[in-house]
């Protein structure tokens, strides 16, 4: 009953949903938070100033990575607009704008799930005066992101590798499939998984010594892309359960169920994401996780159509299917989560 009145709490309470999201996500039965949850960016598009980007932080350490950058400055803004950093204790950099303090000494590095604009743009826009960063990301996905942006045509060539000169403010490091690493500056670990998309794009486990967090890129749902890509990460975390808690994921739902399958395009509607999480569940021994668990929505596109709200129309699909009683809630920007 609680999960419900959330969702439907953090569904309908509008211009002040992040506030409430950050106040209701904050109840936790007695299981002080692991992880905070930054909305930069909640839509796949249309609307600039608002695309796929979030920062995720360890709440024993101040340092951030971000996750996809599509929006980045203009995120940064909404958030502090909603106070979301106020919990930093650092001292800002008087040197400095508010907006300038978070990127440059609380951001310290990039978590890219692949080469799409909304994925990116934030972070190319923000380039020019951004500080030195690390950028991970799997392979292909960083030849992407030099092929086509840091190519000195599309925009000057701000990393480490690629067509010369490099300015080398971002070194790139490119991330072996389901092998771990340190994500340098911050207290996390993560590990890569393919996902199925136009190109080839990620989901990222994130750790944080005995908690796990999955941020999901664009995906489709294993029974359209027919690659079992989604299950390999399912099972994954089924196994990472049994030894670790796992307090939340953000994944993407992209359109409402009328969409069809021909024209999905590597992305997951209301059925799919619930078949898929029902998947999960099926797999995970350890089901108990699954009431404090928090499965953020990103990606809803968003609408030039008059009398059309998509969110709207998802949050009810996902709500109706909500047989298991998954913790859903709608990403928002600005909006913080204590996971
Ligand atoms: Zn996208
Ligand atoms: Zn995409």
């Amino acid at each position: 009953m609680k999960y419900v009145y959330i969702f439907l709490f953090t569904l309908f309470s509008g211009a002040c949903q992040g506030e409430t999201s950050s106040e209701a996500a904050s109840i936790n039965k007695g299981v002080s938070p692991a992880f905070e949850l930054v909305t930069l960016g909640d839509t796949g598009g249309i609307k600039d100033g608002n695309l796929s980007a979030f920062l995720l932080r360890s709440v024993n350490d101040e340092n951030y990575v971000a996750l996809d950058a599509g929006s980045l400055v203009n995120g940064i803004d909404v958030a502090l607009a909603n106070n979301a950093f106020s919990h930093l204790i650092t001292p800002p950099d008087p040197k400095l704008k508010a907006n300038g303090n978070i990127l440059h000494h609380h951001v310290k590095a990039y978590l890219i799930s692949h080469g799409h604009l909304d994925h990116v743009a934030g972070l190319l826009i923000a380039s020019p005066s951004d500080n030195n960063k690390t950028i991970y990301a799997l392979e292909s996905v960083n030849k992407t992101m030099s092929d086509t942006y840091f190519n000195w045509q599309a925009w000057a060539n701000f990393t480490n590798r690629g067509i010369k000169p490099q300015l080398n403010k971002y070194d790139v490091v490119d991330l072996a499939p389901q092998q771990t690493s340190l994500i340098k500056d911050t207290q996390l670990k993560v590990t890569a998984f393919s996902l199925s998309h136009p190109l080839e794009s990620t989901a990222f486990v994130i750790e944080n010594q005995n908690d796990i967090f999955v941020y999901f890129g664009d995906t489709g749902p294993d029974e359209v892309e027919k690659q079992g890509k989604l299950a390999v990460v399912w099972q994954y975390l089924a196994n990472s359960m049994e030894h670790k808690r796992l307090r939340g994921m953000v994944i993407e739902v992209s359109f409402d169920n009328k969409r069809p399958d021909n024209l999905l395009f590597g992305h997951l509607t209301p059925k799919y994401l619930m078949q898929e999480l029902t998947k999960f569940h099926l797999l995970a021994k350890n089901k108990s996780q699954f009431e404090d668990m928090k499965i953020v929505i990103s990606h809803i596109k968003y609408s030039l159509k008059s009398g059309e709200n998509p969110r709207k129309v998802v949050a009810k699909q996902l709500q109706e299917a909500n047989t298991l009683g998954f913790h859903f809630i709608l990403a928002q920007q600005g909006q913080v989560l204590m996971l």
